[in-house]
């Protein structure tokens, strides 16, 4: 397909280059092969008007629990912090099946397209029973939405009875992980450059997870060539856990068993010291920050002002904790939240804005063909009509103006080349239906 993006009004492209105004962008199959001002004379397959248009790089958002969309707004822990909150949703989360992790896994994929996803990473760390094919599944419901994926095979293998967090019947012994882990790179992981599907592993948190697995996971990776994730530094309570668990506090047991590395990205990071701040840069490790998560359960505002210059990155978080899948929001309360602690020049919109494009690449390593628009880097972009109530009055900095104005949803999203968000609506058929069984499956997983 060879599509025209006719007389951009505004393209942010987030490369040297910078930002033009009045510009037309083509792309031809999966690939951008033209910006400029000029209109090439070729026969394209769709021309689309952007004489009102910001367009900018797609979404890429690293940090999600895409299966928690089932279990958003629980009334139980409404108002609960990290801990009580995980022990309460353990009961209803054990009973995660095959259809809830495609449904759910579609859902939140279509709610991040229309806020301008296009490439998400997920964490899905439960396997009840040791129901493998999960994982499987919630790669089939973001493949029905179209997002370009890095999943990550989560896994834990401490519950209670051994000292940490989660009941037995969601915990798997360590010899069913890690062959599960050589199950789905095998089969999932994609090297490739433009590469749709990428594969990571995660084991979940200091707090669910034994000494020995963080260790064997990351031998495992340095041997299969992938990256690696956990949650670090997310609350006060962890800190406490890993002191009387581990001796140390978070960053410092990461240092011991190996994991402050270049093939690291950390979700949260909140609760951390100027000198954990200065290994984790010293390392180059990536950071995914949760802003929405971390004030809905009250665990503290990350220290990303001062960690400028790293691989930093957002992350919508669980939809349990958030309780959206909004990029637009989460860019725009890391702005706000910075803001609070330090000061009205913290962050700046376009900073925020790289932090969601170039920064979420450079975090999924995937920054040689995503994260900037430029000929020859993957065709992964969003535009946002200007036409609109909330931007009305507001255009002096049009870019700014989707975090500032709070942007309400995309108008078109291309992943790929191939477009999953047309006119402002979703392109698959099945919205509807998808919603409906959602709704049934949240209602069974409530009553237990
Ligand atoms: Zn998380």
């Amino acid at each position: 397909m060879k599509y025209l993006f006719k007389k951009i009004a505004y393209l942010a492209t987030f490369s040297e280059k910078g930002d033009f105004e009045n510009t037309s962008l083509v792309v031809e199959g999966n690939r951008i092969t033209y910006i400029g001002h000029e209109i090439p004379n070729k026969k394209f397959d769709h021309v689309i008007d952007c004489s009102n248009m910001v367009m900018l790089p797609g979404f890429v958002n690293t940090h999600h629990h895409l299966y928690q969309s089932l279990t958003r707004n629980v009334r139980k822990v409404q108002n609960s912090k990290l801990f009580d909150w995980l022990v309460n949703l353990y009961e209803i989360w054990k009973n995660i099946d095959n259809e809830s992790v495609y449904v759910s896994a579609a859902i939140a994929s279509a709610e991040m397209a229309l806020s301008g996803v296009t490439t998400t990473s997920d964490m899905l760390y439960l396997y009840p029973n040791n129901r493998n094919s999960l994982f499987d599944e919630e790669i089939k419901g973001v493949a029905h939405v179209g997002l370009r994926f890095h999943p990550t095979r989560g896994s834990m293998s401490m519950s209670k009875k051994d000292g940490g967090l989660p009941p037995d019947s969601v915990v798997q012994s360590e010899d069913e992980i890690l062959s599960e882990y050589e199950r789905v790179i095998g089969k999932y992981h994609d090297s490739s450059k433009y590469a749709m599907l990428r594969v990571a592993l995660a084991p979940c948190s200091p707090f669910s997870v034994t000494k020995s697995l963080m260790i064997k996971t990351l031998e495992m990776a340095e041997k299969e060539n992938v990256l690696l994730h956990t949650h670090l530094a997310e609350t006060k309570d962890e800190d406490g856990f890993c002191l009387e668990k581990f001796g140390l506090k978070p960053v410092d047991y990461m240092e011991k068993i190996g994991w402050l590395n270049p093939r690291v990205w950390f979700a949260h990071l909140v609760h951390l010291s100027n000198k954990d701040i200065e290994k984790l840069r010293a390392n180059d490790v990536g950071v995914s920050h949760c802003p929405s998560s971390n004030m809905r359960l009250g665990s503290g505002i990350a220290p990303i002002t001062k960690m400028k210059g790293m691989r930093i990155s957002l992350g919508v978080d669980g939809s349990a904790s958030n309780d959206t899948g909004n990029m637009i929001l989460e860019a725009r309360n890391a702005l706000l939240l910075q803001r609070v602690k330090y000061g009205a020049d913290a962050l700046t919109p376009k900073e925020v804005m790289k932090f969601a494009t170039l920064g979420g690449a450079q975090v999924l390593r995937m920054d040689d063909y995503i994260g900037t628009l430029e000929i020859g880097k993957a065709a992964d972009l969003i535009t946002f009509d200007m036409n609109k109530i909330e931007f009305a009055g507001g255009l002096d900095d049009p870019l700014g103006a989707i975090v500032m104005c709070d942007a309400k949803k995309v108008d078109f999203n291309m992943v790929n080349g191939k477009m999953i968000v047309e006119n402002g609506r979703l392109t698959i058929d099945d919205e509807k239906e998808l919603i409906k069984t959602q709704n049934k499956i949240s209602k069974k997983l409530l009553r237990g």
